[in-house]
C-alpha cells in the first residue's frame, strides 16, 4: 500500500525511546566516517528521483502544487542540495589549519569539525518536503543522526517521509515522529545536540525555551514579513512580473513571499496594471482554474486572510471560496500601515501597496520595523541599492528578484532577529551541524613554553 493510501493510526512513540535509539547509534561512531554519509546523501537521492511521483502527489494533497513547482520548489531543490554537498563535503570536512603566534613555536594549530549527535528537525507546512528535508541532509552530511518532526497540517506528505525514510536512509541514524503540539512538546522534553526549527516566531519561542533547559543549541529560521522597494523609473513590467511570480507562488505561503510592497503614489498606480496583467499571464484570466495556482492549507488560514480583507477596496482580485480553500491573487492598494494587514506577516495571496514619498522613508519605514527575513529592492539605480544594502539589515537582500535566492546553494539562508538566527544550505549546513573543535598541537620536546612560566621575572625583562 502507498503512504497516499495509509488510514491505519499513527503508532504511539516513546521519545525517549527513539533519542536513546538514536544516541546510541551516534556514540556507536558509525555516522562518523565519510563513506557513511556519501552513502547516506546518495540513497537520499535515489528515493527523491524513484518516488518523485510519490512527492507530487503528496504536495498536491496537501496544497493543491502542480507537479512542476512541486518538481522546482521542493524535490529539484533538495536533489540539487545534495548534489551540490556531494561535490564539496570532503573538501568542507577537511581541517582547516590556523596560524599560531610565534610565542608557542614550534606548534601548529587546526580547526576539526565534529559532528554535534542527534538533531531534532521540526518543519513547517508550507514546502512540507523540502523544509523538513534539506537540514536532514545537512546534519545527516555533518555525520549526526537525526529525528524528523514534519508538520501535521501537511499529512501527506508527514506520512510519506515517515514511510519512506526508513526504506531509503540508515533506520538506526533517522527516524521521523509525526504529530503536533502535543508529539512536538514531548519531544522538546529530550535533550538533543541541535534543534532546527522552521516556523513561527511564536512556536520559535516554544522551542527556545525548551532547549534552554538542556543549553541545546537552536537554529531558527522564522517569518516575519518582507518588503520590496519598487523605485520610480524601474522597468515596472518585469517587476510587476517578478514580484507576482514570488509573491503568488503557493498562493504566498512562502516564507520569503514578499509581504508587502513600499512605492511613490505615482510608481504605485502605474504598477497596478502591470500586476494585473502579470496575474493573468502566469495564472490566466481565472487563476482558479488554474493548474499551477496553489490552495490555502486550511479553512482556519482562509478565514485569517479573508479577515484581512474586511472593508477594503482590492485593486486587484479580493475573491475568496472558503470550501475551495481558494483566495485569488490580490493587490491593495495605498494602504495605511496601521492597518490589520500591515500587523503582522500575511502569509496569503494578499498584496498590500504602502506609499512613501521616496528611498529615505522607504528605509525609515522597513528599519523602524522588526528585521525581516528577506528585503527586495526594485531599481535601475546602483546608489539606491547600496543604500538599502548599507541602511538596513534583514536575512537577504534580493536586488531585482524575489525568493530565489534560498535557490543557490552557496549563499546562507536564514534570518537574523526577529526573523531568525543561524543560516543553512550547503556548506553553511555543515557549519550549523558541526562543532568546531579547536587543536593546538606542541611538541613535547623542546619545552620552549619554559619562557613563559612563572617565575616571570625572564619575561618581564624581555617585555
Ligand atoms: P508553526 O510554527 O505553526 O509550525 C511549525 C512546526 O512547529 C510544526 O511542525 C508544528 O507541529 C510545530 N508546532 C506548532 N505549534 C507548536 C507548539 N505549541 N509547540 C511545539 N511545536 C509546535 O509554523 P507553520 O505554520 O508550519 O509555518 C508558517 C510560519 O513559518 C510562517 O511564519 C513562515 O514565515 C515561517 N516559515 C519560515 C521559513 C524559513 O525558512 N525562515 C520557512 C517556512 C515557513
Amino acid at each position: 500500500m502507498s503512504a497516499l493510501e495509509t488510514t491505519t493510526p499513527r503508532p504511539q512513540t516513546d521519545a525517549a525511546a527513539v533519542v536513546g535509539d538514536l544516541r546510541r547509534t551516534f556514540d556507536s561512531g558509525v555516522t562518523k566516517p565519510l563513506g557513511w554519509r556519501v552513502r547516506q546523501l546518495t540513497a537520499f537521492k535515489r528515493m527523491l528521483i524513484e518516488r518523485g511521483d510519490e512527492f507530487e502527489r503528496a504536495l498536491a494533497a496537501d496544497l493543491a502544487k502542480s507537479p512542476t513547482e512541486a518538481q522546482i520548489s521542493e524535490i529539484g531543490l533538495i536533489v540539487g542540495e545534495i548534489d551540490y554537498t556531494l561535490r564539496r563535503l570532503r573538501s568542507w570536512l577537511r581541517p582547516r589549519r590556523v596560524p599560531v603566534s610565534v610565542a608557542f613555536a614550534p606548534a601548529s594549530a587546526k580547526v576539526v569539525r565534529e559532528p554535534l549527535g542527534v538533531v531534532l528537525v521540526i518543519g513547517p507546512w508550507n514546502y512540507p518536503v523540502m523544509l523538513s528535508l534539506v537540514p536532514v541532509v545537512g546534519a545527516l552530511a555533518a555525520g549526526n543522526t537525526v529525528l524528523l518532526k514534519p508538520s501535521e497540517l501537511a499529512p501527506t506528505s508527514s506520512r510519506l517521509m515517515a514511510e519512506l525514510l526508513p526504506q531509503y536512509l540508515d533506520p538506526a541514524a533517522v527516524r521521523v515522529v509525526e504529530g503536533g503540539v502535543e508529539e512536538t512538546t514531548e519531544l522538546l522534553a529530550e535533550r538533543f545536540d541541535h534543534i532546527f526549527f522552521t516556523g513561527n516566531g511564536r512556536v520559535g519561542r516554544i522551542v527556545a525555551r525548551a532547549a534552554a533547559e538542556h543549553l541545546t543549541p537552536v537554529t531558527l529560521e522564522l517569518g516575519g514579513k518582507s518588503p520590496a522597494f519598487v523605485d520610480d523609473g524601474v522597468d515596472l513590467a518585469v517587476a510587476a512580473r517578478r514580484i507576482a511570480w514570488g509573491k503568488f507562488l503557493n498562493a504566498g505561503q512562502t516564507c520569503v513571499a514578499p509581504d508587502y510592497v513600499l512605492a511613490t503614489p505615482k510608481t504605485a498606480s502605474a504598477l497596478i496594471p502591470h500586476l494585473e496583467s502579470a496575474i493573468a499571464e502566469l495564472y490566466g484570466s481565472e487563476p482558479r482554474e488554474s493548474r499551477d495556482y496553489a490552495r490555502i492549507v486550511n479553512e482556519h488560514n482562509v478565514d485569517r486572510l479573508s479577515e484581512l480583507l474586511d472593508g477594503t477596496t482590492p485593486a486587484i482580485g479580493g475573491g475568496v471560496e472558503r470550501a475551495a480553500k481558494y483566495i485569488a491573487p490580490t493587490v491593495l492598494n495605498g494602504v495605511d500601515p496601521d492597518s490589520p494587514i500591515m500587523a503582522d506577516e500575511i502569509f496569503g495571496p494578499l498584496l498590500p501597496i504602502v506609499h512613501v514619498s521616496g528611498v529615505s522613508e522607504a528605509i525609515r519605514f522597513i528599519t523602524a520595523r522588526d528585521k525581516p527575513l528577506a528585503l527586495y529592492v526594485f531599481s535601475r539605480n546602483r546608489s539606491v541599492e547600496r543604500r538599502f544594502l548599507r541602511e538596513t539589515s534583514s536575512g537577504a537582500v534580493g536586488l531585482g528578484i524575489p525568493a530565489a535566492h534560498l535557490l543557490v546553494p552557496g549563499l546562507p539562508f536564514g534570518g537574523v532577529g526577529p526573523s531568525g538566527n543561524g543560516q543553512y544550505h550547503g556548506k553553511y549546513s555543515i557549519d550549523t551541524f558541526s562543532h568546531h573543535k579547536a587543536v593546538l598541537s606542541k611538541p613535547i620536546n623542546p619545552d620552549t613554553l619554559r619562557l613563559i612560566y612563572p617565575p616571570h621575572g625572564q619575561l618581564r625583562d624581555l617585555l
